[in-house]
């Protein structure tokens, strides 16, 4: 059935996908997702890591928040109007983060982003932004950029390099660089943008007193602090990276986990900055913007998350897991190297002649046996496990003991299965 399926997909989408992310796993086709677990079309069963890339932090088809969705969406969709829900959602999601007085809806984390460098630029009437080397923060030509082992550049074909030309790139958990980049460039610079804890590359925490620094410096030189919290957001705490490091910036991007895996991104943060979007000056837009089901999905999810036990279970679950994992991997004399927090952690092999890699920004991150790591991948996967090949590991809510223990089992059996 899947054969069938490879084939057809080839045949009319390009590469086999819908999202260049997909293109290593074009041979895969689910045909249904429940709490942990997916299924393939050919009836093969997965404990999932993966989530979806993250949204799925409550497990698939949570069931409170499906019935959100279906009972909200017979009274409509869209209606190019206000309606009440989307009232509902975001004052949940603003009592949710904490911080923020104000938030809109969109779509995609994506166009989130560009909604909040937008509002930085205005508001500062500044063009340079400082971003982080090894970061991801969407696809368009303004903010994509490769991800080799420097960390900047145009990511794709197609992408003239000039929208990138007001880029500052600098590596993660250096403070002192920080401020060198801002010295270099007095009084330009409108935003620094991050992963609070850096998730596309590696699973990278920042270092005590990292954040509390970069806080600082955007004060001091008058800078919009952007926290992208798509990945972060509702996975690390209830009130996200910025509730579990303790440091506040002035917007932040939500995505991923906020609507329960609808898709649905939001654009939070102070009232004189969302303002700007207000009176018209700075364009939002988007005809898909908080409809219905956007707005439902968003609401059960801040209910279902503001219980806070979905946070206890993750923390439990990936603890053990990260610590069953390590344990694995010394039984068998492998170098695994596990890194992060309990709700998004990174799996790797450390090269033969580096046996004590710490892993704090991108450049270190290249010392890992990386393409090692993505061939296991492939063998996690026919074992059982569904992980992303760069190495990310994502918890939900939904994970318990019997994924625990089968997860382990399978992880165990494919390490043998590797080493041959
Ligand atoms: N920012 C970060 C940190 C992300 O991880 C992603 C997606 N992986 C994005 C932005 C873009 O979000 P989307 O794919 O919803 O456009």
């Amino acid at each position: 059935m899947s054969a069938d399926l490879v084939k057809r997909a080839a045949a009319v989408l390009p590469g086999g996908v819908n999202s260049n992310v997909r293109l290593p796993t074009a041979q895969t086709f689910f045909a249904r997702g429940h709490g942990p677990r997916l299924w393939d079309v050919d009836g093969k069963e997965y404990v999932d890591y993966l989530l979806g890339q993250g949204p799925a932090f409550l497990g698939h088809a949570h069931p409170e928040v499906n019935a959100a969705v279906a009972e909200a969406v017979t009274r409509g969709m869209v209606y190019g109007a206000q309606h009440a829900l989307e009232v509902e959602a975001v004052e949940k999601l603003l009592a949710a983060v904490g911080w923020a007085d104000m938030a809109r809806l969109g779509v995609s984390g994506t166009e989130a982003v560009q909604g909040a460098l937008r509002l930085a630029r205005a508001a500062t009437g500044r063009r340079k932004v400082i971003g982080f080397a090894g970061q991801y923060h969407g696809w368009l030509d303004t903010v994509l950029m490769a991800h080799g082992p420097d960390g900047s550049g145009p990511g794709s074909l197609g992408q003239p390099p000039q929208y990138l030309a007001d880029w500052v790139v600098t590596p993660f958990n250096d403070a002192e660089a920080l401020r060198a980049r801002f010295e270099a460039h007095p009084g330009q610079i409108a935003a620094v943008i991050l992963e609070p804890m850096m998730c596309n590359s590696g699973a990278i925490a920042p270092r005590p007193g990292f954040l509390e620094r970069l806080r600082e410096l955007c004060t001091e030189h008058g800078a919009v602090l952007i926290f992208d919290e798509v990945v972060t957001g509702f996975r690390l705490a209830f009130g996200g990276a910025a509730q579990r490091f303790g440091v506040t910036p002035d917007l932040a991007i939500y995505g991923k986990a906020v609507a329960g895996g609808w898709p649905v991104a939001a654009i939070a943060g102070r009232r004189e900055l969302l303002e700007l979007f207000g009176d018209g000056r700075v364009n939002h837009s988007g005809t898909f913007n908080a409809s219905v089901m956007a707005a439902a999905a968003v609401s059960a999810t801040m209910d279902v998350l503001g219980r806070g036990t979905p946070y206890v279970t993750v923390e439990e679950h990936g603890t053990a897991l990260m610590t069953g994992l390590r344990a694995i991997g010394e039984r068998h004399g492998v170098p695994l190297h596990v890194q992060g927090l309990p709700a998004a952690f990174h799996v790797s092999f450390r090269a033969g002649d580096r046996p004590d890699t710490t892993v704090v920004d991108h450049a270190s991150l290249q010392s890992l046996d990386l393409a090692r790591y993505t061939r296991f991948g492939k063998v996690l996967a026919e074992h059982g496990i569904w992980v992303a090949g760069r190495g990310i590991w994502y918890v939900s809510a939904a994970h318990g003991e019997q994924e625990l223990a089968d997860a382990l089992a399978r992880f165990e059996r494919a390490l043998r299965n590797e080493a041959g």
